[in-house]
């Protein structure tokens, strides 16, 4: 029973646009309304109604340490003890600062923001100014937050440049912007063939999550480091997701890529707002007051932010912590497709580390349109069906499964017990 939630949801939508401050929490996409969250712990949360679910968004990746973890929660009271914002620099700031590049190599100077959309807006301009262009490749089902120039559909053709995905953003802000299909080799080669000298960067998602979990293709992120290097262009991962969840250098580290800026969020700030992007100091030394490309921020770097990712940060890096996640989230992984053979099920999982998605289609999922084959309305009643037996899934099709360090066997047994009796009570 969701009463409370009922009614909190009824009162918001009087004040607040859909009732929520992010569209993807109304859970129009599984046809529910959204639940009101009480409070968190570990791998699980606990609604306003005293309901309890073992929680696979984890806020849509942050908490990889799971809900209010004790060195968290401590460092953010303590840091708040001394005062919220100065509006000045401390020393913590240079700590996360440094804690961020000894982990991931390509980073030699950062600079902290407040969320990833500003880290992907600031990337952006802070590539045009480098290279004197305009033209900026993203890719279909890439999310970089809602940055005007990033919001494109794909235009008809591929000589066509985005337009835009939503009403508010002027076409001549997303005419520089071509979206072309995931690991596809020829569609990016076309591009530079074309618009080469125009293009000032290629940015990625290195493994996508916001289409759902896919997994680049052997060598398509190889390909887009030396075609951005051919084209002296610049190469941008966005990990603002795979930052720290992928290991402790993010898909870089996995892959082997040193890209010239990179996007992080989401985990570095332990469950508060904090985003940042950094790479090659020659790049980074054009950011204002070194350089003239203007970015700012009143509350970057606030104290309570930067010790929730301090701690957090150094929780996830002490030893054996990775590959403790591998080794649940593979536990998960293979329960999943054991169920889906006893079943006799077609369905895909794509997993990279502790993200994952199980998508409901017999297409193997490598781009947005071989995710988009999936079968919505059936997503839709199995995300019901596991919240009634106490799993929270991320309310849509197209989106990843987080799993955190405060998971256990026991959570995993009961989530793989789950998802046999609903596929089996669906089919
Ligand atoms: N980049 C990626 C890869 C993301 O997944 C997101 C958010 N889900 C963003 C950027 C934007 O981050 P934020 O919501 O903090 O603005």
């Amino acid at each position: 029973m969701r009463i409370k939630s009922k009614e909190y949801f009824k009162r918001a939508l009087k004040s607040i646009p859909g009732g929520v401050n992010s569209p993807v929490r109304a859970c129009k996409a599984v046809k529910a309304d959204p639940i009101f969250f009480e409070r968190g712990e570990g791998a699980y949360l606990i609604d306003v109604d005293g309901n309890r679910y073992i929680d696979y968004v984890c806020s849509w990746g942050p908490l990889i340490l799971g809900h209010a973890h004790p060195e968290v929660i401590g460092s953010i009271y303590f840091a708040s003890k001394k005062g919220t914002s100065f509006g000045a620099p401390t020393w913590q700031e240079v700590e996360l600062a440094e804690l961020i590049k000894n982990s991931i190599p390509s980073i030699e100077k950062i600079r902290l923001v407040n969320s990833g959309t500003e880290a992907t807006m600031s990337a952006i301009r802070l590539a045009r100014a480098y290279t004197g262009r305009k033209k900026i490749i993203k890719f279909e089902g890439c999310y970089h937050g809602h940055v005007d120039s990033l919001l494109v559909k794909a235009g008809s053709g591929l000589a066509t440049f985005g337009i835009p995905a939503t009403p508010g953003v002027p076409e001549e802000l997303t005419s520089h912007t071509l979206n072309l299909p995931f690991n596809d080799f020829s569609a990016v080669e076309k591009a530079f063939l074309e618009y080469g000298k125009e293009i000032a960067a290629v940015i990625v998602e290195p493994i996508p999550g916001n289409m759902g979990v896919v997994l680049p293709e052997n060598g398509f992120l190889e390909f887009l480091r030396e075609i951005t290097q051919k084209y002296k262009a610049l190469l941008i991962f966005d990990e603002v997701i795979t930052g720290f969840r992928i290991g402790p250098s993010g898909a870089q580290g996995k892959y082997g890529i040193n890209p010239d800026l990179t996007c992080l969020g989401k985990i570095i700030g332990g469950g508060l707002p904090v985003g940042a992007y950094g790479g090659k100091e020659e790049i980074m030394n054009l950011v204002s007051p070194e350089g003239p490309v203007y970015q700012a921020g009143t509350l970057s770097g606030n104290p309570i932010a930067v010790a929730a990712g301090i701690a957090t940060l150094k929780e996830l890096l002490k030893p054996g912590t990775y590959e403790r996640l591998e080794y649940i989230s593979e536990k998960l992984e293979k329960g999943i497709r054991e169920v889906l053979k006893e079943l006799k099920l077609p369905y895909q999982i794509n997993r990279a580390g502790s993200m994952l998605t199980l998508f409901f289609t017999k297409k193997e999922v490598k781009d947005f349109q071989s995710a988009l084959t999936s079968d919505t309305e059936k997503f839709a009643i199995f995300w019901q069906k596991m919240l009634e037996e106490g799993i929270y899934l991320p309310p849509s099709q197209f989106e990843a499964w987080f799993v955190s360090l405060s998971h256990g066997e026991k959570e995993i047994e009961k989530t793989i017990s789950a998802i046999y009796k609903v596929l089996k009570e669906m089919h």
